[in-house]
């Protein structure tokens, strides 16, 4: 029987990082994953697919819409080739997962295929999908097995025109109507690829704005760009059935009065969230604790109920995100090695890929009402930038928001050009607990869109924005 000073269970970002920094610190190492490619639900249905088509799908709507006004002529229609972009988005998918193997390979990290199960706390079975069983012996285990879509209780998704996001990002043809239910991240994401592709897109959202975690200031702006590009919102909808006749679905909801509102498409996208995923574990087996949620129930060191075996990424609580997943994954390493790591969950950016992009970190504007904080408040608008004027991207804007007196920045929240980025400053930042004035009088290169932080800066420390 294999001996490993650690298994990991699940190569997404959150496994894939933990298995690496496990080896990087010496230990024997081995992976488990139950597909045959690595890298999870971020690489294989995630994060990099919605970005490929993100990408695409902007390229596309720039050359129908934009490139005549920066005087490029097309010789002929323009035209979707939906195969193809799909297959470039599959081969930046398989490009992705080979670099995790290769990853994997280099640091000497043993790969096994298959479920893994608990025999004990320290015994994994390992299935194979020729029904083969392998244990292995692991003195630690670090439980990564992420999460799967969420689904209502009365949808019956039939995975061709009731649909979540994995079947989303491999549609063959372009929906004419697509009914997103969720306007969440993942929602807006895909329903802005399949609009700018000529798709007519519906979001309905039960609560009364669209990314209803993030900053209110975000919500409002991403909804009326989107709704300037054609998307069609109805929030504090509550879907109530879904149905399919033919190739048709038929969506009944309830409206902000209460009155039945009937949507009809021929795909909806069931995007209502992710839930943690344990089905195969056999946790029990382990004596490892799940919460009523379903997740794995952790201490502040990642460790579960059993003191030998960690869990991290979308199976245990907080964000949803490939990169809290990974900073887990360093994190546990760390723990196991005796090092004293640390994870600031406040500061861990919020991101959608829309364009514009939209990016939060701290405090919203709600949450520090909610807790009685004084703050103040410096904004800057994009389409001040001559560096958004020079691209034609001047949708949006940057609010940061510091604390009244000692001006330590507690929030940023923007939402333009390139904010996925930009808000890494703002991160940086507040890590080291930075005021509003320190990122004032930090030298920003001109033209770029980071000037607009510098500029909300200067606004956040009294109200002196230059460029305004
Ligand atoms: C459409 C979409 C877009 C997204 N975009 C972004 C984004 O832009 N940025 C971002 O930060 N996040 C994004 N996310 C979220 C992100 O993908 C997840 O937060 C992240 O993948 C979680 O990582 P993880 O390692 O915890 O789990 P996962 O990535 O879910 O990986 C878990 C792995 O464990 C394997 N596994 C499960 N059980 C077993 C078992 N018993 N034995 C062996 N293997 C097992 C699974 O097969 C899987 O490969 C997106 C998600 C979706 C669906």
């Amino acid at each position: 029987m294999s001996k490993y000073d650690v298994a990991v269970i699940g190569s997404g970002p959150g496994g894939y990082v933990a298995a690496i920094r496990c080896a990087q610190l010496g230990m024997k190492t081995a992976i488990i994953e139950k597909y045959s490619t690595l890298g999870g639900t971020c690489l294989n249905v995630g994060c990099i697919p919605s970005k490929a088509l993100l990408d695409s799908s902007h390229h596309y709507e720039d050359a129908v819409k934009h490139f005549e006004e920066h005087g490029i002529e097309l010789p002929g229609e323009v035209k979707v080739n939906l195969e193809k972009m799909m297959e470039r988005k599959s081969s930046v998918v398989s490009q992705t997962c080979d670099g995790v193997k290769f990853l994997m390979d280099k640091n000497k990290i043993d790969v096994l295929e298959g479920v893994g199960s608990f025999k004990d706390k320290t015994h994994i079975n390992i299935k194979n999908s020729d029904g083969e069983t392998e244990t292995i012996e692991a003195k630690k285990s670090i439980i990564a097995t992420g999460s799967k879509p969420a689904n209502l209780p009365f949808i019956d998704l039939d995975k061709e025109r009731i649909i979540t996001s994995t079947e989303a990002l491999k549609l063959k043809e372009i929906p004419k109507h697509m009914i997103v239910i969720g306007g969440g991240v993942i929602g807006l994401e895909l329903g802005q690829v399949y609009r700018r592709l000529g798709a007519e897109v519906s979001v309905i959202e039960f609560m009364d704005r669209i990314i209803p975690t993030m900053d209110s200031a975000l919500s409002k702006e991403l909804r009326k760009v989107l709704k300037k590009q054609g998307v069609k919102f109805y929030t504090k909808t509550k879907v109530k059935s879904v149905s399919r006749e033919g190739d048709e679905i038929i969506v009944k909801a309830d409206d902000k009065k209460d009155k039945e509102v009937e949507f009809k498409g021929d795909y909806c996208l069931v995007s209502v969230g992710r839930k943690p995923f344990t089905d195969g574990l056999n946790a029990d087996a382990a004596g490892v604790k799940v919460d009523d949620k379903g997740r794995i129930e952790v201490n502040e060191q990642l460790q579960t109920s059993v003191d030998n075996i960690y869990a991290i990424g979308d199976v245990v609580k907080g964000a949803m995100l490939a990169h809290k997943a990974e900073e887990e994954g360093s994190f546990v390493a760390e723990i196991m090695a005796g090092q004293k790591p640390h994870i600031n969950y406040n500061l861990i950016p919020s991101v959608v890929y829309t364009w514009p992009e939209v990016a939060g970190v701290g405090k919203t504007e709600e949450q520090l009402k909610e807790e009685g904080v004084k703050y103040k408040e410096g904004k800057f608008p994009m389409r001040a930038l001559g560096r958004s004027r020079a691209s034609g991207d001047i949708d949006g804007m940057v609010k940061i928001l510091a604390d009244e007196e000692t001006d330590e920045i507690l929030g940023v929240h923007m939402i333009g050009a390139r904010t996925a980025d930009l808000i890494a400053e703002a991160v940086t930042a507040m890590e080291f607990r930075a005021s509003a004035e320190d990122i004032a009088r930090i030298s920003h290169a001109h033209p770029t869109y980071a000037e607009a932080v510098k500029e909300a800066a200067l606004a956040a420390t009294d109200n002196r924005a230059l460029h305004v």
